[in-house]
């Protein structure tokens, strides 16, 4: 479609009937493990291609274990010419995120085989009672999550390996919005890994906001995007700070969903867009410093959600604002020791350059304030510290009230995105005063992640609901797993989605 916004995006189709008419390479079925008995859409699928279902599982060479997978040449004239087993794990506890993985597994395995079109029952054919344009969505985005690759920049050899059409099999009624939500959806992850996976000299800030402009025009959202001039007038002292040190120009992405007939204050998403990290003047060790090029996540993840609302037409108003800039150390690097402005005239000691995303989000939460919004969510890769505390699986979730808290958890549980919430007492905030200033953007080792998080809330206020995701170890995943691949994993777009769904009318 010309209005995709990742190139290779595969096409959806849906088709009905039973499954074994569906005439496809093939045929994605899930099935739970330790328990014998078949659905009926399965049984009778087994029945036409001679018991093979069954045959395999009598075999013991498939138990139903989750991401195990089984290659069945079955053949069937005018059905599938093959059948992919899936396995879903348990039946108790089984969700739609499970369903999202299982699919994700399958596409993983066929995509490795070769295979370009994959049709797979709608709901894997579980019976698990989840509604049918939940299923058929979930479906999808884990078959097209599963197959991602990022290959542009290799030779066209090594793009064979591509899954580009998915057909979904069900009743096309009962499955309703489903496989088009489900492609915006995936296809705004995809927006989020092909812009954090690109390499930091093919993606700076001004490139970062070139994309955003694009993305705008195809999701009819407005844009506006501000030069150092005009950061510079609005006095973002903060943000500026960090962007002192590299050739490249900061850019402030500025994204407006405002649909026809909303009436309430708009959500504001904050994303930090740090095309490189290299810390600065505190210059990062050697290892991995390749990796920070994805320290733009949590923008791509705000760009890619606002997109995807846009698109889904949800009923909300939503500000994206995206501080875009590298992180280096050049001849005007600010300097650990020095005492920088932010826009809201807070003064900020600068203990360690490398804690630049607090200082970027500080200008960028005061600016979203500007528009009187009925909450702020700010998402970024902001601490090591939150990779200590919960691993590379979990983001660390901080918010200014349980009830805000809840609402993305829930959003959570649903897009399978895993959080945890942290505490914010009071005597963290204490930690963040400085010596010679207002703050300091460093406090230590101790609960850094959770200072860091304290220090963004001093910019939110108390009168407007704030969070905070920090997505340091979820951005990136050095393996695949479930409907993760490894590089950028494009980490919060569907949790974004998810909330944004909930948001109807926005409330604290
Ligand atoms: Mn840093
Ligand atoms: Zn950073």
């Amino acid at each position: 479609m010309k209005d995709d916004l990742s190139p290779r995006l595969p096409s959806v189709a849906v088709s009905g009937g039973p499954l074994s008419a569906v005439k496809t390479p093939v045929l994605v079925v899930g099935l739970f493990e330790g328990t014998g008995d078949l659905a009926p859409e399965v049984a009778a699928l087994d029945k036409a291609v001679d018991g093979k279902i069954r045959a395999v599982l009598g075999s013991g060479d498939f138990t139903g274990k989750p991401d195990e997978t089984s290659l069945l040449y079955v053949g069937a004239a005018g059905g599938p010419e093959r059948i992919c087993l899936v396995g879903l794990g348990k039946k108790k506890g089984f969700s739609s995120d499970r369903l999202k993985a299982a699919a994700a597994a399958a596409a993983r395995h066929l995509k490795g085989l070769g295979i370009h079109t994959i049709a797979l029952a709608h709901d894997l054919a579980a019976g698990s009672g989840i509604p049918g344009p939940t299923a058929a969505r979930e479906v999808f985005v884990g078959a097209a999550l599963g197959a991602y690759s990022f290959s542009s920049l290799k030779k066209a050899d090594d793009k064979k390996r591509t899954v580009d059409r998915i057909v979904i099999c069900g009743d096309p009624s009962a499955l309703a919005d489903g496989p088009r939500h489900g492609r915006i959806i995936a296809d705004s992850v995809y927006l989020a890994r092909d812009l954090a996976n690109t390499p930091a000299n093919l993606m700076t800030p001004t490139i970062l906001a070139a994309r955003a402009v694009d993305v705008a025009e195809k999701c009819g959202l407005s844009i506006e995007v501000l030069d150092r001039r005009k950061i510079q007038r609005l006095g973002m002292g903060a943000f500026l700070g960090v962007a002192r040190g590299s050739a490249e120009p900061p850019a402030l992405i500025v994204i407006k969903y405002l649909p026809p007939g909303h009436k309430k204050s708009p959500v504001a998403l904050v994303g930090k867009g740090i095309t490189f990290d290299s810390g600065g003047i505190s210059l990062k060790p050697v290892e991995n410093m390749g990796a920070m090029k994805t320290d733009m996540s949590g923008g791509a993840a705000v760009l890619s959600a606002v997109a995807a609302a846009a698109r889904m037409k949800l009923p909300i108003g939503i500000i994206a604002v995206i501080p875009a800039t590298e992180n280096m150390p050049g001849p005007g690097a600010t300097k650990p020791g020095d005492v920088l402005v932010a826009m809201d005239k807070t003064t900020i000691e600068v203990i360690t350059t490398d804690a630049e995303g607090r200082l970027v989000l500080a200008d960028g939460i005061a600016y979203a304030k500007r528009f009187e919004p009925a909450l702020i969510l700010d998402i970024a890769t902001l601490t090591g510290s939150a990779v200590i505390a919960l691993g590379k699986r979990v983001a660390a979730l901080f918010a200014s009230g349980d009830d805000l808290l809840e609402r993305i958890r829930q959003a959570s549980r649903a897009s399978g995105e895993q959080v945890w919430p942290m505490p914010l007492f009071d005597h963290y905030f204490e930690q963040t005063k400085g010596e010679v200033a207002d703050l300091r953007n460093a406090t230590g080792r101790d609960g850094g992640s959770i200072t860091a998080a304290a220090f963004l809330k001093r910019f939110a206020g108390d009168t407007i609901p704030w969070a905070h995701l920090d997505i340091a170890g979820t951005a990136r995943s050095n393996k695949d797993y479930g409907w993760v691949t490894k590089g950028a994993t494009g980490w919060g777009v569907m949790t974004l989605v998810e909330f944004l769904q909930g948001c109807d009318p926005p409330k604290g």
